[in-house]
């Protein structure tokens, strides 16, 4: 059995002038937060792990390819970035994932069970090897003063 494991960071900046974007956070809507910025719908959690499994892959999707599907075919959902870097899992099968978010908004606690729940669906990964802690630092970053959020994930896969 081979096991490997990859490491993914994304942020974003919050749109404080734009009312019209959602929020979506792990495939989550958040109807009455400030969105993110950004030209898909910076779903920063989506982008995190998306980085983590091409830290597996070595093939990296955001940047050219992403950009490529968001601008030239319109596919602003970061699911199907997700899902075109496990397109390069190659025999491996995602076996757990870690995913720890800085912010001060919005209060991420309580919707933990609802992102654990879209992230298990997108990947067909059960629940319980799907772990999300959430922070505020103290304040101390531009996340924890409310600025935008910082995600990072640690994604394992095995390949029997
Ligand atoms: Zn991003």
């Amino acid at each position: 059995m081979e096991i490997k494991t990859g490491i993914g960071q994304d942020s974003h900046k919050f749109n404080f002038s734009r009312q019209d974007k959602k929020l979506i956070l792990g495939g989550v809507v958040f109807s009455d937060e400030l969105s993110l910025q950004g030209n898909s719908d910076a779903d920063v959690i989506l982008h995190s792990i998306t980085n983590a499994v091409s830290g597996i892959t070595g093939v990296n999707i955001l940047g050219e390819i992403a950009d490529e599907m968001c601008s030239g075919k319109g596919i602003t959902d970061s699911k199907y970035y997700l899902l075109k870097a496990i397109g390069f899992l190659n025999g491996f099968k995602i076996t757990h994932v870690s995913i720890s978010i800085e912010c001060k908004k919005p209060i991420i606690t309580q919707f933990i069970p609802k992102i654990k729940e879209s992230i298990s669906n997108i990947l067909s990964l059960d629940i319980k090897n799907i772990g999300i802690t959430a922070t505020s630092g103290e304040g101390l970053t531009s996340f924890g003063k409310g600025e935008g959020i910082q995600v990072l994930s640690i994604v394992t896969a095995v390949k029997e």
